[in-house]
């Protein structure tokens, strides 16, 4: 796999299953002893090569890639998590995952306390002999809202629960694991492959040590997975509890597309997350109401300015007031992609209430952040002047 006829664009190996030596290679390779490729819904050449680069990128021991984001958020949940479980869930989530705490996990007997992102007192107070998981997103999406994650990160060290950080919007801005996350987190949907040519997702581990939270009475289930397997007890769990049975595994071609994408993150990230900047300043001038932490008044620019310095990833807001004038700002514009996707080459817009949060009530909009004219923009790699010109003019074509 290292090199195969001397390529050096990583192969696509799209074969469901690897054929063993012998026996007793079959053997080996079963019982672990073997790091030979036992089938792919168990792992890829291709995937795993996303799974090293993405290791080293965040300094973990290891990763598992999924077929999506959402798929590594069941994974690592379902993985650590027994019926009777509680998850404390931070912050203004991403709709996918908010679905998955608030109305499929109950289904299995694993219910989620959903706080608010800078009440960290209740969260404190919110833990359980029950909880096994701290979750939150880098940045809520998209309610804008940042996380104080070095006092999250000292809460679930504190009282020895998994901390997992969806950092789907901030790679390389966030190091999660400098934050003392124990799992990452990401959709490579979206800027990680930058396209939308691929749908994608990872886990990101932290090795297990010795004398972590990991060893206590409250992961009683992770011990044979640490006598075997040690630092990457978390990747067993994982595989074993998760991604044989539930098989939301990714697939070579995905995995090669977002290893594309990967090569060029650093450069898109850079433009793109300046370019939100420039974008929020301007139209705020003009009169927009327009939301970023990069923005004075907003509630959040202190810690922007102190954790996030490299920007906080491609999503400004624009709150137009009514689902009407939301609908002709976004009608109006000549360069936006109306689709659900972010973190895109290409700028993209979308009217929250109406599509993502369709049959969502009233009370979990609020707590979500999604007000009737909420429109989300993911700034793309256009020329910012370019993009401010349209937005200017979708706003003056909705007035
Ligand atoms: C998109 C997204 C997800 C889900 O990822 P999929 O690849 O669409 O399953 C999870 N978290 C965040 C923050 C996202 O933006």
């Amino acid at each position: 796999m290292q090199s195969y006829n001397r390529a050096i664009s990583t192969p696509i190996v799209s074969s469901a299953t690897f054929f063993y030596e012998n026996s007793q290679e079959a053997e080996d390779i079963f019982s672990g002893n073997s790091k030979e490729f036992l089938y792919s819904r168990m792992g890829n050449p291709t995937s795993s090569q996303l799974e090293e680069k993405l290791t080293a990128m965040e300094n973990g021991i290891g990763a598992v890639a999924t077929s999506s984001g959402m798929g590594a958020i069941s994974m690592v949940i379902t993985s650590l998590c027994s019926s009777g479980d509680e998850i404390i869930a931070i912050g203004g989530l991403f709709g996918g995952s908010y679905a998955l705490m608030s109305q499929t996990l109950p289904r299995f007997g694993i219910n989620t306390k959903f706080l608010e992102v800078d009440d960290l007192d209740n969260i404190e107070n919110s833990i359980t002999t029950k909880t096994k998981v701290i979750f939150c997103e880098s940045i809520g999406n998209p309610s804008l809202r940042l996380p104080d994650l070095a006092a999250l990160g000292q809460i679930a060290t504190k009282h020895n629960i998994a901390f997992i950080i969806d950092n789907t919007i901030t790679p390389l801005v966030i190091k999660p694991f400098d934050y003392g996350a124990d799992v990452v987190i990401y959709s490579t949907t979206k800027i990680l492959s930058g396209n939308s040519s691929a749908l994608g997702g990872i886990a990101i581990f932290k090795e297990v040590k010795l004398s972590d939270k990991f060893h206590t009475a409250r992961y009683e289930f992770l011990k044979p997975f640490i006598n075997k397997l040690k630092g990457k007890a978390l990747i067993g769990c994982a595989k074993k509890r998760a991604l044989r049975d539930f098989g939301m595994s990714a697939n070579a071609h995905s995995s090669y597309q977002t290893l594309l994408g990967l090569e060029t993150l650093e450069l898109r990230s850079n433009r793109i997350n300046t370019s939100c900047e420039i974008i929020a300043q301007i139209l705020k001038s003009e009169g927009v109401c327009v939301n970023h932490p990069s923005l004075e008044e907003n509630k959040d620019n202190l810690l922007y300015k102190e954790s996030f310095k490299d920007g906080c990833g491609s999503m400004i807001t624009i709150d137009m007031e009514t689902k009407e004038k939301a609908y002709k700002f976004l009608d109006s514009s000549k360069l936006l992609i109306l689709t659900a996707n972010i973190g895109d080459s290409r700028t993209l817009g979308l009217h929250m209430a109406s599509t993502i949060y369709q049959d969502f009530s009233d009370s979990e909009k609020k707590y979500l952040g999604i007000t009737e004219g909420l429109i989300r923009v993911s700034i793309g790699l256009e020329k910012p002047q370019d993009i401010i010109d349209d937005l200017l003019n979708c706003f003056e074509s909705s007035k």
